[in-house]
């Protein structure tokens, strides 16, 4: 059983968090499942470093904001690394690169195209649980790149259909697909599946729960996906076919 799980910058973002993300990882391990997990960049890291970068430059090249954007999700694997490390368990943290995840030369934009290596699974053989930053790759020059605002999901998903996973789940702040933000809008009600189609329609109006190019690679390659609550680890929504 391979499993891909991917956590969001708010369910990693304390210690406490981390330390609950890699019990659960732990957990599956411990079961016999091979687990590759995806992290993103820590709370608001992101929007920091995009802050900071505007200070230096306004207009900073595409090229280095991959370079720095993508440290984010750098540092939150290796701390997920370490902290499955303290449960006993060994683990390993890949960049985008390490991992082999190719993508096109689109700086702040890429599309994956494919996993040029096999680390994730020679890592997988040797009995590792594989933590992947999420959002970046690398392009045919060998420079860094990043996915798009919210692309660790479209990782998380990539890797599941390149890797035959059993599962692919999406750790977030909230317990599922609603028909509208339910942070905005308490009144709003949880799907328990929902399909690619509508999933779609529903980020082209503005839901940013899912990154849209992790559901159309979801739909292509026929992956359900689970989008459910790091705090909870309940059932969530499945999006499927
Ligand atoms: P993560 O950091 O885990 O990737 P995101 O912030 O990208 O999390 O996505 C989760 C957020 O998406 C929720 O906190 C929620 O406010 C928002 N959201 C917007 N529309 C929806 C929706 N229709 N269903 C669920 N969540 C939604
Ligand atoms: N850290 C990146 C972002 O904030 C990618 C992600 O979270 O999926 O957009
Ligand atoms: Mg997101």
């Amino acid at each position: 059983m391979l499993i891909v799980q991917k956590y969001g910058g708010s369910s990693l973002a304390n210690a406490s968090l981390i330390c609950a993300a890699a019990r659960r990882v732990t957990g599956l391990a411990r079961q016999g499942a091979q687990v590759v997990v995806v992290v993103s960049a820590q709370g608001d890291t992101t929007d920091e470093l995009l802050e900071k970068a505007g200070f230096v430059n306004e207009a900073g090249s595409a090229r280095e904001m991959d370079m720095y954007l993508s440290c984010g999700e750098q540092l939150s694997a290796a701390l997920l690394a370490m902290a499955i490390g303290g449960q006993s368990w060994p683990a390993v943290s890949l960049t985008g690169w390490q991992a082999g995840i190719e993508t096109d030369s689109t700086h702040q934009n890429a599309r994956i195209l494919g996993l040029c290596n096999g680390r994730i699974r020679q890592e997988l053989e040797q009995g590792r649980i594989v933590v992947v930053t999420g959002f970046q790759g690398v392009n045919g020059k060998g420079d860094i790149t990043t996915l798009g605002r919210g692309g660790s999901d479209t990782t998380a998903v990539a890797l599941a259909a390149f890797l035959k996973a059993d599962l692919c789940q999406i750790f977030t702040d909230v317990d599922g697909v609603y028909d509208r933000d339910p942070r905005r809008y308490p009144d709003a009600v949880r799907f328990s599946r929902i399909s690619y189609d509508n999933m779609l329609r529903l980020i082209q109006d503005g839901a940013q729960v899912l990154h849209d190019r992790s559901v159309e690679l979801a739909r292509d390659y026929q992956i359900p996906v689970e989008v459910l609550s790091a705090f909870t680890g309940l059932p969530g929504t499945v999006v499927g076919p």
